[in-house]
């Protein structure tokens, strides 16, 4: 990075007149030029990362900070009148909907930190995820056109565009181009789908609904898309460098599979080697073998990719016959290993018309980790018990983590500087050594408290701008921000919520200290019940906020369109992190790792990586609550929420009584319903809300009471702050760099 050319042209740069979008344009142009080129060498080995998602959020402050130049645009702008923070008014690219999106946006930056060569792959999104409005309380969605304002941190390599080929139509994969910009500068390349009005529906819609046999072909050609142009490009680079000795391409690329969606690579891989460069199959199997790695995100089964073979084989003959091809080879390899049928029926790869994804990547991978200790032992014992019995050296935990740089120094500059004042600046580039806060904690208790304050105000200030909704300072701030979702158990906070607010009017929660509760989640189009969740929150919030008796004591609000800006505001601004998800459920988690890092206790439950959140920081400085997994399995097949329904009735009911309306929708009733009766597909209260609810309102209450020693709650807030440096991405790349890539 030439710093002194970008510091110089930046002053001189004209910009009155100029609109904010002609100035993002311009300064990141600027940026752009001066950073030094940045390609793949194929003359080393690297690791790619293929991901159907790259929840990236801003890049214009983010990339201006891993450049160094942060403070000195912010200065050389103020000179020239301009305060750096307009350009908040930029869309965040959300080509991401949560956690394994964001995962994929963190790793990047983490191994471009570090100096490691890990580059991306992913869709280039026309739209991302939609913006989320609120009409009357309930959730409706608009287009997400985040270039609106331009792309100036990506580059077309239109020389670069290559045809992928589907029975039916054609389409051109054009990259673009972005650099991420660390130690050493590494690429994410994104793929537009051209060529036709048809081949740009490829990469229109993250995520096109798809309950239709339409839209799961389109789910398809844009998995087949990305994997194949990736797949493409990376055996075109290879052949150019090292000519046709695959028996080495091992040795110089190595390919991680986020999730399930781009497993189909694998099969193109193999079609690619036999079809084209007529290996014979077994060797082409091999290749795969040694160059691929699968990170499973979930146990949740309808995540679990199927793909039918009437719709492989509609648009890609020769990929569905591949992976039947490789079904064969598996079911004879791991007969001869001696499994029953019944083990081949759990880890077969197609099996009764159907293809099962997530056994593909099992097979083939050469790793496969789960994304938390508990996440993994689950794999273990019991998604993948099978395959663990057979290839038992393939399994690997990684624990997640989350960029500190983006999620610390970033969205939290006043925390930042605190802990360089104790410490010095030596943990932004090596963060293990952020645990030498451990010595001082007691000691900065007080100027903690100013920080935490300081963010908090900002937090609520800014809170009041977009919701309009007012909330002093002094408020304690609890925050559950995620995608909604049964599992993750907003409900339970709505329910815990209206207990409080009971109690408050009937006088049996006395001495309170006045607090609120924010939630920020996007719910799936299509999701009938988290929309009604949403809904039902949207209600209390108008409920309660409004009501004199409880209202400068209690206050709710769901703040709109949820994405990683709001989040980088709402963890630095936070008290206490709400992570009380079903104990097995959520895989690790990454939000709970963000307030974390900027001082918030977790209240939450035994699951995913609140597990070692709470093993490194202390349970003491923590608020654990709820069943834990053993117990949910042990009580699975006896459990009647009705029997804890007495308990909680007036907070449940409110979804039926009358207390609140959903519009007339049936919304309310069909939770009720879920709760108490089931429904076709699952048993009555499938995520345990009202056998938890009891322990979570008391933990609500017990925080409640702690926090009024401001100086002992603030020492638990710095213990967690101390602790977090395991939960950093770079320590996460570190082992996967180790461990599984050779990097
Ligand atoms: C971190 C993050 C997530 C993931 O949050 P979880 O609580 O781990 O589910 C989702 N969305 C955004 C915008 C994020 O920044």
């Amino acid at each position: 990075m030439n710093t002194i050319n970008f510091t110089t042209r930046l002053k001189e740069l004209k910009t009155e007149g100029k609109t904010t979008a002609e100035l993002y344009n311009e300064i990141s142009a600027l940026a752009m030029s001066c950073a030094t080129g940045y390609s793949v060498n194929p003359a080393v080995k690297n690791a790619y990362y293929l991901s159907m998602e790259f929840l990236i959020g801003r890049s214009f402050y983010n990339n201006l900070m891993e450049l160094g130049i942060l403070d000195e645009t912010r200065e050389i702008l103020a000179e020239k009148g301009i305060d750096i923070n307009v350009f908040e008014e930029i869309e965040d690219a959300a080509l991401g909907n949560g956690g394994l999106g964001r995962l994929a946006a963190c790793f990047l930056d983490s191994a471009a930190g570090l100096g490691l060569p890990l580059h991306g792959f992913g869709i280039r999104y026309r739209y991302g995820l939609f913006k989320q409005a609120f009409e009357n309380g309930f959730q409706i969605e608009l287009p997400d056109d985040w270039q609106r304002f331009g792309d100036p941190w990506s580059v077309r390599r239109e020389e670069e565009k290559r045809l992928i080929e589907f029975a039916d139509m054609q389409a051109y994969a054009v990259p673009y181009d972005m650099p991420v910009f660390g130690k050493k500068v590494n690429r994410l390349r994104l793929y537009q789908a051209e060529g036709s009005a048809a081949a740009e529906k490829i990469s229109e819609y993250l995520y096109p609904a798809d309950d239709t046999e339409e839209g799961k072909l389109l789910r398809l050609r844009q998995e087949y898309f990305f994997s194949a142009a990736a797949v493409g490009d990376l055996l075109d680079a290879f052949v150019k460098k090292h000519g046709k000795s695959f028996e080495n391409f091992h040795k110089y690329n190595v390919i991680q599979l986020n999730d399930t969606h781009p497993v189909i690579a694998v099969a193109e891989l193999i079609r690619l080697l036999t079809e084209k460069y007529r290996l014979s199959f077994p060797n082409a199997v091999k290749v795969a073998k040694q160059t691929f790695a699968y990170t499973n995100h979930t146990v949740l089964p309808e995540a679990l990719e199927c793909w039918s073979e009437a719709l492989v084989r509609k648009i890609l003959p020769a990929i569905a016959d591949i992976m039947i091809k490789i079904s064969v080879l598996a079911t004879r390899e791991q007969t001869d290993a001696g499994c029953t049928k019944e083990e081949l029926a759990q880890t077969a790869i197609y099996k009764g018309g159907t293809f099962y994804m997530a056994n593909l990547a099992v097979y083939i991978a050469k790793t496969v980790n789960g994304v938390a200790a508990l996440h993994t032992d689950i794999l273990k014992r019991d998604l993948f018990s099978v395959f663990n019995k057979i290839y038992a050296g393939k399994f690997q935990n990684k624990t997640n983590g989350v960029t500190h740089r983006r999620w610390v120094e970033l969205c939290n500059k006043e925390l930042s500087s605190l802990i360089d004042g104790k410490i010095g600046a030596g943990w932004r580039r090596d963060i293990a050594s952020l645990d030498k806060l451990n010595a001082h904690i007691p000691d900065m208790a007080e100027d903690f408290i100013k920080v935490k304050r300081e963010k908090k105000a900002k937090l609520l200030e800014y809170i009041k701008e977009r919701e309009g909704i007012e909330i002093p300072p002094d408020f304690i701030v609890f925050s559950q921000v995620k995608r909604l979702h049964e599992y993750k158990r907003q409900l339970m906070t709505a329910f815990a919520i209206l207990e409080i607010y009971n109690g408050l009017k009937d006088g049996t929660i006395k001495d309170f200290y006045p607090s609120v509760f924010v939630f920020g989640a996007k719910s799936a189009p299509a999701y009938r019940r988290a929309k009604a969740i949403i809904k039902f929150i949207n209600e209390i919030a108008d409920k309660v906020n409004s009501d004199p008796e409880t209202r400068d004591r209690l206050k709710v609000v769901f703040v709109c369109n949820y994405n990683v800006s709001y989040a980088e505001k709402i963890v630095a601004g936070t008290d206490v992190s709400l992570q009380v998800s079903t104990a097995g459920l959520e895989a690790s988690g990454t939000g709970n790792m963000k307030f974390m890092f900027n001082g918030a206790v977790t209240c939450g439950t035994m699951d995913g990586a609140n597990i070692e959140i709470v093993e490194k920081a202390g349970k003491e400085n923590n608020y654990i609550f709820g069943a834990l997994v053993e117990e949910i399995e042990r009580i699975k097949g006896g459990y009647n929420p009705e029997e804890y329904l007495p308990a909680h009735k007036k907070a449940v009911e409110a979804l039926i009584d009358g207390t609140f309306s959903d519009g007339g929708t049936g919304g309310f009733k069909e939770l009720y319903d879920s709760l108490i009766k089931g429904a076709s597909w699952h048993a009555p209260d499938n995520y345990f809300v009202l056998y938890d609810l009891k322990g979570y309102t008391q933990t609500l209450l017990k925080i409640n009471r702690d926090y009024s020693d401001k100086t002992a709650f603030a020492v638990k807030q710095l213990k967690n702050v101390a602790n977090a440096a395991y939960f950093s991405s770079d320590r996460t790349i570190k082992e996967y760099a180790r461990d599984i890539w050779e990097i």
